[in-house]
């Protein structure tokens, strides 16, 4: 048996060594706190459960769906979006449901790369943007987020050559793994660079409802000419806790949404319609639950800023997202910074490494931890390694 081409170049399992290590750990019995797993730890909000128990009752809802979604969803989609951005979409042409957004990250790629194509992918990113590419025969161009640039990554510096064969290009504001938001001034640049090559933006908006000290995300649709040079991909498994639920949306350029519901159409069957009626609730419910969710999140965030502060870091908050990104001490690269701290505190953070070659030099705490549980694991970590040199 032999692996295609692409699943070869699938870059191995970065965090298998230090999977290896937590397992170890645990088996010794120590006690390890895990800040590695961007995966919220709140239960989904009890009214969004409520009415997933009452929809799997109906035995309509036991059949397949469709794989665009429930007409009602996407109403309900097209409502939360008005109400939210003050963005107007036509439910039945600009809206198709997804298998949780990584699904329709991964599938764009098929629909729009072929082979010697380019798909432009932020740096430290989201593997899926990259690997989507590789699996589809496309090629990614990593376009490097410095902190000197806020994050963002500087349009001007795409070489030419990989501009004119890039079909895609990949964003994500707030931000995983750096947590840096961005504002409409970027987009527009963005919106006018697509025009000029015939680029398909896909902005990733996981983290649309998570951002701190007022600031209040706007979705890239508002601005003028987005819808027709891209598409934004939402997720009710940050805003609502439902990381486990699978369901999502693509929104945007009626003509990228008929492609990819075309796409998928051939590949899946859609989202288990219960699900979908437990995402209406969501959407439509009261929204008192995301507003105590970012409060729950900045508090977790000001506790591993001020932590890391006191032993000698200079990190300033990060603005959105469920991550602190922070720079390594000397003497260390991001991969051997995390051993050390998993082993003599037993804490577990996630190297830079794993998220682009940009990503050395960092690493990432996820704030999916209550805040005792956050400080006792700064407290292991300045007993285990005392204040730090940059
Ligand atoms: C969590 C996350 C997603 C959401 O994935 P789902 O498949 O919707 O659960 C998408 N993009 C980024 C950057 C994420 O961190």
């Amino acid at each position: 048996m032999k692996e295609n081409s692409a699943m070869q170049k699938l870059p191995p399992y970065l965090f298998a060594r230090i999977e290896k290590k937590i397992e170890e750990a645990r088996e010794k019995g120590i006690d390890i706190i895990s800040l590695g797993i961007g995966d919220p730890d709140r239960p989904t909000p009890r009214h969004v459960i409520d009415r997933m128990a009452k929809a799997i009752e109906n035995p309509a809802n036991h059949q397949y769906p469709s794989s665009v979604g429930m007409l009602s969803f996407r109403q309900a989609v097209a409502g939360w979006f008005a109400r939210r951005f003050g963005v107007q979409l036509d439910p039945r042409t600009e809206i198709v449901s997804l298998l949780g957004s990584k699904e329709g990250i991964a599938h764009i790629a098929f629909c729009f790369l072929d082979p010697g194509d380019v798909s432009l992918v932020p740096d430290p990113g989201y593997p899926v943007y990259s690997i989507g590419a590789i699996l589809a025969g496309g090629e990614p161009y990593q376009m490097p987020l410095l902190e000197s640039n806020g994050f963002l990554p500087r349009l001007e510096d795409i070489p030419e050559e990989k501009a004119r064969r890039a079909k895609l290009l990949f964003l994500n504001y707030p931000n995983n793994p750096t947590g840096a938001t961005a504002d409409r001034d970027f987009f527009r640049k963005v919106i006018e660079f697509a025009r000029q090559y015939d680029i398909l933006v896909c902005h990733d908006h996981a983290y649309s409802e998570i951002a701190f000290d007022g600031i209040r995300p706007f979705s890239f649709l508002e601005l003028e000419g987005a819808r027709e040079v891209g598409i934004e991909f939402h997720s009710l498994s940050k805003t609502f806790n439902m990381t486990g639920w699978r369901i999502g949306w693509a929104c945007g350029s009626p003509q990228a949404i008929e492609i990819l519901a075309r796409f998928k159409s051939n590949v899946d069957s859609g989202v288990f319609q219960a699900v979908q009626e437990a995402a209406i609730a969501a959407l439509e419910g009261p929204q008192d639950c995301v507003e105590e969710m970012r409060q729950v999140y900045q508090e977790r965030r000001d506790a591993v800023v001020q932590g890391l502060n006191r032993m000698g870091w200079n990190i300033k908050p990060p603005q959105g997202s469920i991550y602190v990104w922070a720079p390594v001490p000397k003497g260390y690269d991001s991969t051997s910074f995390a051993e050390m701290v998993l082993e003599k505190a037993g804490v577990v953070i996630t190297p830079g490494i794993g998220y682009g070659s940009y990503g050395e030099g960092y690493f990432r705490i996820a704030l999916t931890v209550e805040v005792d549980r956050i400080e006792e694991a700064l407290q292991r970590m300045y007993q285990a390694i005392g204040t730090l040199e940059f």
